[in-house]
């Protein structure tokens, strides 16, 4: 027997309609990157989205066509997710920071037939048409004032133009909820990237998931303020999640260094925001040197990487701001935990606590998750056994974009999402390494992540990376590299070495430690171990 309800697609669309309806004077702040800040509101936003969709039409985008961006978090990036996937065609949100090389693939392999792009990226885009011909038409994410007097890119308009010549009356389309909405590529370190296609289903489900009290916590009293990419996993479904709940939208553009996002926040009193843990290193160095507070933020996501445990107590005890630790990846579209407390553990000592809210946290409704070890089986959740993290769910990639070898990406269900972790008795996730960064002593696991939290918590380090290098005996043995602060020039080896004394067993301590001026990271701010155990090949131990 069926129930009685009406049927509803789940569709993108749905969420600006809203926005514009019942939170229609609601503002989206957006800082550009032609310069100044940007006011609108998503009555606007709706209006705007609906006069793409009309050109999409008489471009002859079709559904499931692919509409490419480059492009920082702005107002127009905003009113692109919705005008793309809400008349059927596909927003693919493409990270500018990586090669020329990998973007070309990239673009091919999607086949996108048009590309927006920020004026920050014109002299990229030059580089890119000639090796793109299947792109039909270029188009500068500004105003015919800022469009070049010539320019050798195929059919190239502005943004504002390509509106203007459009009327918002235009009806959404209704279609299945599993229609594909977006797209985004995994920056492969070794392989080609690898696109993972979004459903409108898949978006919802995970908006609501993502608004939910353990989670983001968001609401109409919000101002949120997604500091992580548009182009990073659909900036972790704030673009979705604010005009769902009715919260004021903060878009800082290609301003990402801590002057001015402090600026941006105290302007626009912001309440909440969501990065990944550099950037929130350098607001904290900025914070403190000018010994400002925040008036509004109140809460902060970090996710995309590990948060050192030093960060979150940086945060709450100085800056007064709750950090929630969160976990994910592109595939799984990307919240899969966050770590808050459960009700019983109110009573535990704040050592306790603290150690729960420093793990990547619990899975939210919507994501089930084991550990499994190198026979397949099953690992107990006592915080002590640590294997390979598989996770399922409706937000979950079942396979990638145009593969090769479709129907292998899960197991039985399963993704194995390529981390190693240990899960505790209250169902505390712990990510201890990407399985390739693991560092394999005589037989037995060492976790990278465990040694490079320990030493970011010493004020010497600025940033600090452990690799496994090859050694006779042990095969692999740990390697500390490390980036100094300023006025900690003079901290030896043997210092940081001994900072591991009672924290670590004591076969876990490094065996060494270089000093480097940077470490090298990938396009989405992660540290980039190939380059670094490509490096250090050749590290001889003494
Ligand atoms: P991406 O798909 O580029 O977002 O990368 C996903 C990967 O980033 C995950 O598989 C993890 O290895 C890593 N990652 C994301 N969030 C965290 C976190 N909170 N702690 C540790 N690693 C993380």
């Amino acid at each position: 027997m069926q129930g009685l309800m009406m049927h509803q697609p789940l569709l993108i669309a749905g969420i600006l309609r809203h926005a514009a309806k019942w939170h229609g004077s609601t503002e989206i702040v957006s800082r550009q990157p032609e310069g100044g800040l940007h006011r609108s509101t998503y009555a606007e936003a709706y209006d705007r989205a609906r006069q793409l969709a009309n050109a999409f039409a008489r471009l002859g985008v079709r559904e499931g066509d692919r509409i490419g961006t480059l492009a920082w978090n702005t107002h127009r990036h905003f009113e692109l997710y919705y005008g793309i996937s809400g008349s059927g065609a596909v927003c693919h949100t493409i990270n500018p920071r990586l090669f020329v090389e990998q973007l070309v693939y990239i673009i091919n392999h999607a086949q996108d037939r048009l590309l927006f792009f920020d004026v920050t990226f014109l002299p990229l885009v030059e580089k890119l048409a000639p090796l793109c011909p299947r792109v039909e038409s270029w188009v500068l994410m500004t105003g015919p004032e800022h469009l070049p007097a010539t320019s050798e890119l195929p059919n190239l308009r502005d943004y504002e133009s390509l509106l203007a010549a459009e009327t918002a009356d235009y009806e959404w389309p209704t279609f299945d909820e599993n229609t594909a909405s977006s797209l985004c590529y995994t920056s492969g370190t070794t392989d080609q990237p690898k696109g993972v296609l979004y459903s409108h289903r898949s978006t919802l489900l995970h908006s609501y998931a993502a608004g939910l009290p353990d989670a983001f916590n968001c609401g109409a009293q919000d101002v949120i303020s997604p500091v992580v990419p548009m182009f990073h996993v659909n900036a972790w479904g704030i673009p979705y999640l604010a005009p769902m709940v009715g919260a004021k939208l903060v878009l800082p553009g290609p301003g990402l260094d801590a002057i001015s996002l402090c600026e941006l926040f105290e302007n626009e009193s912001v309440t909440f925001s969501a990065g990944v843990p550099t950037i929130w290193f350098g607001l904290l160095q900025y914070m403190r040197e000018t010994q400002r507070r925040f008036g509004t933020l109140r809460k902060m996501i970090i996710g995309g990487a590990a948060c050192p445990p030093a960060l979150l107590y940086a945060f709450a005890n100085e800056l007064h701001v709750e950090i929630r630790h969160a976990w994910g990846m592109s595939e799984t579209s990307p919240l899969g935990t966050v770590a808050t407390l459960k009700a019983n553990q109110a009573t535990l000592s704040a050592e306790a606590q603290f150690e729960a809210l420093a793990s990547q946290g619990r899975g939210l409704f919507g994501i089930d998750m084991k550990i499994v070890g190198e026979d397949g089986q099953e690992l107990p959740h006592d915080g002590e056994a640590f294997g390979d993290l598989l996770v399922r769910g409706p937000w979950v990639a079942a396979d990638y974009f145009g593969s090769l070898t479709p129907g292998q990406l899960t197991t039985n269900g399963w993704f194995r999402t390529g981390d190693v972790a240990t899960i505790d008795a209250a169902g505390f996730m712990r990510i201890t390494d990407r399985s390739k960064d693991v560092i394999k002593s005589g037989g037995e696991w060492i976790s990278s992540i465990e040694l490079e939290n320990q030493a970011m918590a010493h004020p010497a380090v600025a940033e600090a990376a452990v690799i496994g290098v090859p050694h006779p005996k042990w095969s692999e043995r740990p390697l500390l590299v490390v980036v100094r602060r300023p006025g900690y020039e003079g901290i030896t080896a043997e210092e940081l070495l001994s900072f591991y004394d009672g924290k670590v067993a004591t076969w876990w301590k490094p065996d060494a430690v270089e000093f480097v001026d940077q470490l090298p990271h990938t396009a989405t701010g992660k540290l980039l171990k190939t380059q670094l155990r490509k490096d250090f090949a050749n590290y001889a131990l003494a």
